[in-house]
Formats: C-alpha cells, sequence, structure tokens
C-alpha cells in the first residue's frame, strides 16, 4: 500500500523522466533570483527581472533539450572560470604592488610579474618567449 507521498514521489519521478533537472547555472538563477527579489524591496522595478532569473532556471530544469542545457553549463562553468582567474590575478596585484610590478606580455596578452627596483630588465614571458625590456 502506497501512501500520499510516495505517490506523489513517483508522479515526480515520471515526470522528470526526459528532463534536465538542476545544474549549477540553475541554482544560480534561483539564488540571484533570490537576492534581486530582496533588491526590489527598495527598487521595485527590478521584480521583473527576479521573475525573469526565475523563469529562465524553472524553464531549464524542465527543459527536455539536454545537449543545449549542457552546452549553457560548459559557457557558464568557463564564464566563472575566467572571473575566478581575473579575480585571483587582482588579489596577487595589490598584494604585491610594493615589490613587484605587473606588465602584459604584447605577444599573448599574458599578466607578468617582476620585482621592483632592479633598473632596465629584459622580461621574457613564459608561455610565448617573447622579449620585452621594461624599467623596475
Ligand atoms: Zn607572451
Amino acid at each position: 500500500m502506497r501512501n500520499w507521498l510516495q505517490t506523489l514521489s513517483y508522479r515526480f519521478q515520471t515526470f522528470m523522466y526526459g528532463r534536465y533537472g538542476v545544474d549549477l547555472l540553475s541554482k544560480h538563477l534561483n539564488i540571484a533570483s533570490l537576492i534581486v527579489l530582496i533588491l526590489s524591496w527598495f527598487i521595485p522595478e527590478l521584480y521583473l527581472l527576479a521573475l525573469a532569473l526565475l523563469v529562465w532556471s524553472t524553464f531549464r530544469i524542465y527543459s527536455r533539450n539536454i545537449y543545449n542545457r549542457q552546452q549553457e553549463l560548459f559557457r557558464y562553468q568557463n564564464f566563472i572560470a575566467k572571473l575566478r582567474r581575473r579575480l585571483n590575478l587582482l588579489k596577487s596585484r595589490f598584494r604585491d604592488r610594493k615589490t613587484h610590478r605587473f606588465y602584459r606580455c604584447p605577444g599573448c596578452r599574458e599578466f607578468l610579474r617582476v620585482p621592483k627596483g632592479r633598473g632596465e630588465v629584459h622580461i621574457t614571458c613564459p608561455r610565448c618567449r617573447h622579449e620585452i625590456v621594461r624599467k623596475t
């Protein structure tokens, strides 16, 4: 004999069959929606944005186009990784601001960290071997 909770759970499982489900992006969209909802107490116009984020997240969870949802997740994860790298760079630039100088490699745009107060130095990029001369 089944109780109503088991019946409900079974119905939900059959409903979710073949659908994408919850992933990191959906979770973050839900959290963002909640934050925007709280902000909309002060700026009422934001209410629509909170609703849109919630609808987007819900659409992704019940979507049957699993491939497209996975591609979205990959793009989002790449975006997060890039953001994290930039943040770490900013942190280390701030931490070493008195002892090091930071230059950008003209060849590959990589950041180069050189100790300050060494006069004119030849800097070789570790990634692309491009050489630059700078005063530190
Ligand atoms: Zn380089």
